[in-house]
């Protein structure tokens, strides 16, 4: 790696905090040793209170951009120039492309999402899709979906604090795109038992089923699930949840969050370096199936 570095290598951060468990770093260093392209990759442990700093920082820098993970997805969007039109929806940002001194945001969550099923030949577009939760990577997810052209998306979550915003923004979604989007309450048992039936893909986008929540699910047992039903857990560590392992039991064709982080990651990697990421070689290296 420090052979490789010159005075022309370009750079890419990471802004968040905690960072250092990070796989992006590595995964975009080893794309770009393999496809030897000049640029390096770094986490820097950047929250809300230095991020305004960080991000005059990159401009100062002439820095190529950014990912931005959590707690600044959200924040950054107002130090940046423009907003892409799936980012403005989500309101939150992911990746920054620093486009000679204008600072763009994008969010690739929801196009890493959509490729992960491509690449395991799912096709949800013109069909129905469940998900349950509609936090950050949901509303990606569901944005995304919308975009592309995923017919219906019902969406389950509980009474919490992220219940109004997920109103605001499916009433945006539902204004802006095609795709008719409705809001369930979690504790509905039965609505989401019907609606996951009449779906071709159901999703966890939760933290339910990761720490501190692994070994759970709030799907109360296999009869919930159809055979004919796909179930996606974006949850990539553990690499099979409580809900997966429903899945399995159910007989359903099931798939981890792994490829989302991969395809999210190739997204940005395409925004910053206009070249497509080595996907078969980051599999091996990810160990994706
Ligand atoms: P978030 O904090 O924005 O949203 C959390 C969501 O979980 C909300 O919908 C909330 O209502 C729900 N939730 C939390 N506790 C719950 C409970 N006890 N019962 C039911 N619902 C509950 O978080 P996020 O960024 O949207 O991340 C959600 C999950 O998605 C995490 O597990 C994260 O690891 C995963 N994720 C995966 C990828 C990927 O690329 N595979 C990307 C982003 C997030």
């Amino acid at each position: 790696m420090a052979e490789r570095i010159t005075g022309h290598t370009k750079l890419i951060g990471l802004l968040a905090h905690p960072v250092h468990h990070s796989t992006s770093p590595m995964m975009h260093n080893e794309a770009f040793a393999k496809l030897g392209l000049d640029y390096a990759y770094l986490g820097f442990d950047v929250d809300n209170n230095t991020l305004e700093d960080a991000i005059k920082g990159l401009r100062a820098l002439k820095m190529v951009g950014a990912n931005v993970s959590m707690p600044n997805k959200i924040l950054v969007a107002k130090y940046l120039d423009e907003l892409s039109p799936a980012s403005k929806l989500c309101g939150a940002v992911n990746t920054i492309v620093n486009e000679n001194g204008k600072l763009v945001g994008h969010i690739t969550d929801g196009i890493g999402f959509m490729q992960s099923l491509k690449d395991n030949d799912i096709d949800v577009i013109g069909k129905k899709m469940t998900i349950g939760g509609a936090g950050g990577a949901a509303t990606a997810i569901m944005v995304q979906a919308a975009l592309d052209g995923v017919k219906e998306i019902s969406v389950f979550n509980v009474r919490d604090k992220f219940w109004d915003n997920a109103l605001e923004k499916i009433e945006m979604i539902n204004q802006q795109t095609d795709c008719k989007v409705t809001l369930y309450d979690l504790a509905d048992l039965d609505k989401l038992k019907a609606e996951i039936a009449s779906s071709h893909v159901f999703v966890n986008a939760t933290g339910v089923g990761m720490k501190p929540l692994e070994g759970q699910t709030y799907i109360p047992d296999a009869s919930y699930l159809p055979k004919d039903v796909i179930v996606v857990d974006i949850i990539y560590v553990p690499e099979q949840t409580a809900l997966l392992k429903l899945a399995q039991e159910a007989g359903c064709k099931y798939i981890n969050g792994k490829a989302m982080v991969l395809f999210q990651g190739a997204a940005s990697f395409k925004l910053w370096t206009g070249q497509d990421m080595p996907i078969d070689y980051m599999k091996e290296i990810l160990n994706i199936k």
